[in-house]
């Protein structure tokens, strides 16, 4: 089972995914928490764990800002625009001169969800 959601705290769009242990009647209460800002985003009766990972677009988007902030380049206004509910969260900053970076504490927290941003 696997479906779509958006964390109502940082708005980021999630992919929220049962991966069964084939347990027969081993159903517990499990929840899965978003991956940047740690809300709680599901909650369901599984006989495995639940996992929850960026949507695609939304790991590209971050991908997409992170290549630019390292390459120093400035972001087309729609790429910005699109990052808006990052910016507001805390996801992205923006820096003075209007350059967007990613802090060390996302990226740490999408290593650790088996989605880092790659380093062209
Ligand atoms: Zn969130």
């Amino acid at each position: 089972m696997s479906y779509e959601t958006e964390c109502p705290r940082c708005k980021t769009l999630l992919v929220v995914t049962e991966r069964s242990m084939g347990v027969p009647g081993g159903q517990e209460k499990e929840q899965g928490y978003c991956p940047l800002c740690r809300e709680e985003v599901a909650e369901f009766m599984t006989d495995g764990f639940i996992v929850v990972k960026l949507a695609e677009s939304q790991h590209q988007l971050l991908q997409t800002i992170f290549n630019a902030s390292r390459l120093g380049i400035p972001l087309p206004p729609h790429v910005v625009a699109s990052a808006a509910n990052f910016i507001a969260s805390g996801i992205v900053t923006i820096a003075d001169d209007g350059k967007l970076n990613i802090p060390i504490n996302v990226q740490h927290a999408l290593v650790s969800h088996h989605q880092p941003l790659k380093k062209y």
